[in-house]
C-alpha cells in the first residue's frame, strides 16, 4: 500500500477520535510513520530500537518511556501522525536506562509530568559507576529526571482509562515498574520481558534472576489469556508468550542455583553447557551468566539448600 495514502487515511481518523483509521482490518498491521497499532487509543512507536507505548484517549498524550538518545524528532514525528493532539502531558519511565529515557527532555519541555519509581529517580540524579564498561556516567539533567515518584503502586484516570502502575523489585534494575491500562488490557512491562534482545539483569543495582521471575509471577496475575504486554524492545507479547518466557527463566534461575551453589564461575557455567537445550539462544551468553551470577552472589542467602 502507499505509504502516503496510509498517513493520510491515519491522519483523516486520527481527526475523527483517537486511532480510529485503524479500527480497519486491513489496516491491523500497517505501520504508520514508525507507529504499531496495539487497540484503538494505545500505539507502540519506535523509539531508536526500544518500545515507547502511546497512549491518545485522554487530553493529549500519555507515554510509557521517551526512547533512545537521538530519536526525539523521530518519536514526536510518529506522536503527530497518530493523533493531531499530540502534546505529551505524562510519561511514564519503566526504568533508568537511557534507551527509555532518552528523550525526557523533549517531552518535560512541553510540559509533560514524569512518573516513576523512587530508585528510578535515585539512579538518573546522580553519577553512577558502569563495571561493564569501567567508567562513570554522569547524573542525567534536571530536566530529565522523574518529577514525581512512587514506592509501591499508583494509579490514574486518563479520559474513560483507569490506568494501574506498580513496583517489581529486582527485575531487571532496582526500579523496574509495569504500566497497566486496564480499560484496553495492554500492560507495558519495561525490560522485565524480553523477547528479542538478551534479558539483561543489573545486578549492580541489585537486580537478580529470582526478582525478574518473582516479577514474571506478578505480571501474569494482573494479566488475563486477553492481554497484550508490550515489552521495552520487540514485538507484542500474548500472555501465553510471557508465560513461556518466566518459565525459561525460571528454568535458567534452577540450574544456576545449583551451579552457583557448587563454587562454579560463569565461565564455567557455559563451558558445562548451563544454557543448553533451552528455547532461546543468548547473543552474548557469558555476559549474561556473568551478571546473573553476581546477582546471585549478591543473593546469596537465599542460596542456602534449607531455605525454601
Ligand atoms: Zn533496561
Amino acid at each position: 500500500m502507499d505509504r502516503r495514502l496510509d498517513r493520510r487515511q491515519v491522519l483523516r481518523g486520527a481527526v475523527a477520535g483517537a486511532f480510529a483509521a485503524w479500527a480497519s482490518p486491513k489496516m491491523l498491521n500497517a505501520q504508520a510513520g514508525g507507529a504499531r497499532r496495539v487497540t484503538d487509543q494505545i500505539a507502540v512507536v519506535d523509539g531508536g530500537g526500544s518500545n515507547v507505548v502511546a497512549f491518545a484517549g485522554g487530553d493529549g498524550m500519555l507515554l510509557v518511556d521517551s526512547g533512545a538518545p537521538k530519536s526525539g524528532d523521530q518519536v514526536r514525528g510518529a506522536l503527530k501522525s497518530i493523533s493531531p493532539s499530540s502534546k505529551v502531558q505524562t510519561l511514564f519511565n519503566t526504568h533508568y536506562h537511557i534507551d527509555q529515557t532518552g528523550n525526557n527532555e523533549v517531552f518535560a519541555a512541553q510540559g509533560a509530568k514524569i512518573i516513576a519509581h523512587d530508585r528510578t529517580r535515585a539512579w538518573m540524579s546522580t553519577d553512577y559507576w558502569v563495571p561493564a564498561e569501567n567508567r562513570y556516567e554522569k547524573a542525567r539533567p534536571k530536566d530529565a529526571r522523574p518529577t514525581e515518584t512512587f514506592q509501591t503502586t499508583g494509579s490514574m484516570k486518563a479520559g474513560s482509562e483507569q490506568i494501574d502502575y506498580g513496583y517489581l523489585p529486582l527485575a531487571h534494575t532496582s526500579g523496574d515498574i509495569y504500566v497497566y491500562f486496564k480499560t484496553s488490557n495492554v500492560l507495558a512491562v519495561g525490560d522485565v520481558a524480553s523477547p528479542v534482545r538478551d534479558p539483561a539483569l543489573d545486578y549492580f543495582t541489585g537486580a537478580w534472576i529470582g526478582g525478574r521471575v518473582d516479577a514474571m509471577d506478578v505480571l501474569l496475575r494482573l494479566a488475563n489469556d486477553q492481554t497484550k504486554i508490550v515489552p521495552a524492545s520487540g514485538p507484542v507479547m500474548t500472555k501465553a508468550e510471557f508465560k513461556a518466557e518466566r518459565d525459561l527463566m525460571e528454568e535458567v534461575r534452577a540450574r544456576l542455583f545449583k551451579r552457583v551453589r557448587e563454587g562454579d564461575g560463569p565461565k564455567d557455567m557455559l563451558e558445562d553447557g548451563v544454557l543448553k537445550g533451552l528455547s532461546r539462544t543468548w547473543k552474548d551468553p557469558e555476559k549474561f551468566l556473568y551478571d546473573a551470577a553476581k546477582g546471585l552472589w549478591g543473593h546469596h542467602n537465599k542460596l542456602d539448600p534449607n531455605v525454601v
